[in-house]
């Protein structure tokens, strides 16, 4: 009996369903012109790159040469590394430094130079770090034919992953790393479940392409997640070595 009514429907609603088809057709033809996947809003927002070396219109800027007033130490006291000529540059033994306001997903820009009278080897030569969120290391480091652990070496995400070519210029040179990085998310659990992404160029030449970083930095033992915050601050590392830094400026993506 309900087999038959559903004939019957069928055979009514049959015309309906053709004419249907037909002008679904027609209208999915009269779609294919240029203009049918062109999109005209909304439109980006505009920003003004800079001019030769200096940040874009909507960059933070971090550090631009005079003060220390958006940095300070981890126990919240000002930042004592050594402002000079431009630049400001590790003060051994004060510790690290991190920026006062947090942040998660960035791009990063940064330029640094290892001294050139460091004559010391390895690890020991010009050693400072980049360390977003506070935790995950981008090594800083003179690697111009200065041998050490290549997950260790300048760029390296520190014991985490190796750069594809050592990109160094020499000590006493302005370097730079531009970092485009995404925060890892956790779920309720406190797991995480997307890990942090980077992609990191080292005087413009790319030696990190989208690798996900597997923990927090450690000097010994497997890096592994801990909960965080989306937000934290950006840290510079004292390693006791003395490294300088200078236009410095984020982009939140
Ligand atoms: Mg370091």
């Amino acid at each position: 009996m309900k087999k038959t009514m559903i004939n019957k429907c069928l055979k009514k609603s049959l015309p309906f369903l053709i004419i249907f088809s037909f002008f679904i057709g027609i209208s999915y033809g009269q779609e294919k012109t240029p203009e049918s996947t062109e999109i005209w809003e909304p439109q980006p927002r505009t920003v003004e790159p800079g001019e030769g070396n200096q940040p874009p219109s909507d960059a933070i800027v971090l550090f631009d040469g005079s003060d220390l007033s958006k940095w300070e130490h981890q126990d919240g006291s000002p930042a004592e590394w050594n402002v000079h000529e431009g630049m400001v540059t590790v003060e051994p033994g004060t510790g690290m430094i991190f920026t006062k306001q947090e942040f998660g997903d960035i791009q990063l820009h940064i330029e640094f130079k290892t001294p050139a009278d460091d004559h010391d080897e390895g690890q020991g030569k010009g050693n400072s770090g980049v360390f977003l969120q506070g935790r995950y290391e981008i090594q800083v480091l003179d690697s111009d034919e200065n041998k050490t652990y290549s997950n260790g070496q300048a760029g390296s995400i520190y014991k985490d992953h190796i750069p594809l070519v050592n990109a160094s210029r020499k000590a006493g040179e302005w370097q730079s790393y531009d970092i485009i990085y995404q925060a890892p998310r956790f779920n309720d659990e406190g797991r995480v479940i997307i890990p942090a992404q980077i992609t990191v160029l080292h005087n413009g030449v790319v030696i990190h392409n989208r690798v996900n970083i597997q923990g927090n930095t450690s000097y010994i033992g497997a890096h592994q997640y801990e909960e965080h915050e989306l937000k934290e601050p950006l840290g510079l590392q004292d390693h006791g070595d003395l490294v300088s830094y200078r236009n410095i400026w984020v982009r939140e993506l």
